[in-house]
């Protein structure tokens, strides 16, 4: 095995030299992982089983928890995608470049290995020119979990990365921090049903604006649904630091207050600002923003949580955000990371 390059762009844009250099690893059957708009993603050739078997060892991806391929063309799916309805269709030509993910019958040139044995595959095309021109210039769709070690919370920067699988990869192109910071949303459209296996940053608002259609599953609760499909992911326990998190359904200021000052050692606090204002002092503190926006809880999230761990604290409280719009990404994350969920 290589020792790990770091391809540095300048400015965080695409440019040729590393994007080739990229580019020939992943040709290779090597590992490189990349930033997306959502997360780093750590890519593979879809049609290397050997790369794709390093890949799930890399990051301790359990064989049942199938990948998503990333494309730059639509001219990609037809080695991908064995039909799709023009709802699919308008779907993507609404939401990509974006943070999408559609699930869709897969092609027998997809192996089963991609897919955790199932018949259908997870595609998107990421809004990010670096993502797109490493995908352009390996000229193969390319398979791309979040590039993190499974159950951590996902990367939202090249030093995530480096943290998490610096050992087992071959490159790393550091495009910076990345913009939205949750993993993308994940679709499967049935008859006139569309169904969110995970919800992320194309939310159901948004789904049911453009479609008009009925759109179920995805709900954030601390309980999973028992009757909707669900991504085999979201069965893991997911997004997770070391430390506890006790997560707080709305505001929380006298909770959280108490709990400070009950046990003010070894504890982390993340809330929206005018929270935090009202806390005692003694604590690690990460804001939310402004109470009722998400995009900041979205961006943050799993940084905030990577942080507190190299900071060796025990244990986490987070206030909630109302489910609606991002703010449901935001609490799916959260339930799957939280040891305990205070309700209101
Ligand atoms: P990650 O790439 O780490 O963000 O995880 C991808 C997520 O998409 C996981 O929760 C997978 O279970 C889900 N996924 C990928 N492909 C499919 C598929 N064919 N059917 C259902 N869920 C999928
Ligand atoms: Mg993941």
């Amino acid at each position: 095995m290589t020792a790990l390059r770091i391809l540095c762009p300048r400015e965080h844009t695409a440019t040729d030299e590393y994007i080739a250099e990229a580019a020939a690893i992943l040709r290779n059957g090597g590992l490189v992982a990349f930033p997306t708009e959502t997360v780093y993603g750590l890519g593979a050739r879809f049609d290397c089983p050997e790369a794709v078997r390093r890949l799930f060892a890399a990051k301790g991806r359990p064989a049942d928890n199938p990948l998503i391929a990333h494309i730059s063309h639509p001219k990609q799916l037809t080695e991908l995608v064995a039909e799709m309805t023009p709802l699919e269709e308008r779907l993507m030509l609404t939401f990509w470049p974006g943070p999408l993910t559609l699930v869709l019958p897969k092609t027998e040139a997809v192996p089963a290995l991609i897919t955790g044995g199932l018949a259908t595959i997870g595609v998107r095309m990421p809004a990010h020119d670096i993502a797109l021109a490493l995908i352009t210039a390996t000229g193969r769709p390319i398979v791309a979990p979040s590039a993190n070690l499974s159950g951590r919370p996902s990367p939202t920067t090249a030093k995530h990365v480096a943290q998490d699988l610096g050992e087992c990869i071959d490159a790393l192109v550091d495009g910076g921090e990345t913009r939205l910071g949750l993993e993308s949303t994940v679709v499967q459209v049935r008859g006139k049903v569309i169904y969110i296996l995970r919800p992320g940053s194309i939310t159901r608002e948004m789904l049911v604006e453009e479609t008009g259609l009925a759109v179920q599953g995805g709900t954030a609760t601390s309980e999973e649904p028992q009757d909707t499909p669900l991504a085999p992911g979201m069965k893991y326990k997911h997004y997770a630091p070391r430390a506890a998190v006790i997560v707080y359904e709305g505001q929380a200021v006298s909770d959280i207050a108490a709990e400070i000052e009950g046990d003010p050692k070894d504890l982390a606090v993340i809330a929206f600002r005018d929270t935090l204002a009202a806390l005692p002092e003694c604590v690690a503190r990460f804001t939310l923003g402004e109470r009722g926006q998400a995009d900041t809880a979205a961006k943050k999230l799993y940084a905030y949580l990577r942080e507190i761990d190299d900071l060796g604290l025990m244990r986490v409280l987070v206030e909630g955000i109302a489910p609606i719009g991002l703010g449901e990404a935001v609490m799916n994350r959260l339930y799957k990371a939280a040891t305990q969920v205070k309700g209101r």
